[in-house]
């Protein structure tokens, strides 16, 4: 293991652009469950209830009541040292970008800057029937569901769920900043959900070398470069060079 974690550094100090990819498992650390895991927060529930806008529709009040603990949760929660690693790696890279697939907004509280929400993020609102959209931090939130301010219609989380499209001009940023990259981390993700699954794949076919850091080998494992299979807040500060 020791090797590999040198093996990485080496790579990262020579990079000029890094294009990082996260998922549930870098917030794992910081008490936030994944989806799917043994404790996952879908255990309980049945993600089409919950995350599909048909789901929503029939139900806005039992949606917002599950979002409203998730942000409770969220709200109690902090950086963990992997995050504060790639807000370091931002500092000393030319080109840095970071595509989150979490909807925590964990990242951009430790400090990094160039961030791509894939899946949205939670703190948002939208509405369903015109074209408002608000930050909203309140916990407890002051009405359950919450609506629009402008039209009184009722008002979603921004976040992707299932058979919802991402734009696609948030693609194309990710794919540019792939390009604009040497090196592609993939930290704390099973690779299942997609487009982020493929992200990895398109990195190394256009030459770009892969590192995967994660708990457990992912489906996508085999065709990376480097695999550091461990806790992101352990391997992260440990592979992040401090010389520019
Ligand atoms: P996932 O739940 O499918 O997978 C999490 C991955 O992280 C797994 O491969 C697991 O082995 C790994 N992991 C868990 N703990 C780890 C640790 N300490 N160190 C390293 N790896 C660890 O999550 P996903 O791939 O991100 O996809 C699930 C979807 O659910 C995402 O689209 C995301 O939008 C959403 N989600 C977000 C949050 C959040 O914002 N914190 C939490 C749960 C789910
Ligand atoms: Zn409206």
């Amino acid at each position: 293991m020791e090797e590999l974690i040198q093996k990485a550094k080496e790579i990262l100090s020579r990079a000029r652009g890094i294009t990082v990819l996260t998922g549930a498992g870098i917030s794992a650390e910081s008490g936030i469950p994944t989806f799917r895991g043994e404790d996952g927060l879908w255990k309980k529930y049945n993600p089409e209830d919950i995350d599909t806008a048909d789901g929503f529709r029939r139900n806005p009040k039992y949606v917002w009541e599950w979002y409203y603990g998730l942000r409770e949760l969220i709200s109690k929660k902090e950086p963990n040292p992997g995050h504060y690693a790639l807000v370091m790696l931002e500092k000393i890279k030319p080109y840095f970008t970071l595509i989150t697939q979490n909807i925590d907004d964990l990242h951009r509280t430790a400090g990094n800057a160039n961030i791509i929400e894939l899946h949205g993020n939670i703190w948002w609102m939208r509405c369903m029937d015109c074209s408002y959209i608000e930050e909203n931090r309140e916990v407890p939130l002051a009405e359950i569901p919450p609506t629009c301010k402008n039209c009184s219609g009722l008002l979603r989380p921004v976040v992707v769920w299932f058979r919802d499209n991402i734009p696609l001009s948030t693609i194309d940023a990710c794919l540019l900043s792939i390009e604009d990259s040497d090196v592609m981390l993939i930290v704390g993700t099973s690779g299942i959900v997609e487009p982020a699954a493929s992200m990895g794949l398109i990195a190394k076919h256009v030459g770009k070398t892969v590192i995967e850091i994660n708990l457990e080998e992912s489906i996508n494992s085999p065709k990376y470069d480097l695999v550091l299979l461990g806790k992101t807040g352990d391997i992260l500060p440990k592979i992040i060079p401090i010389n520019k």
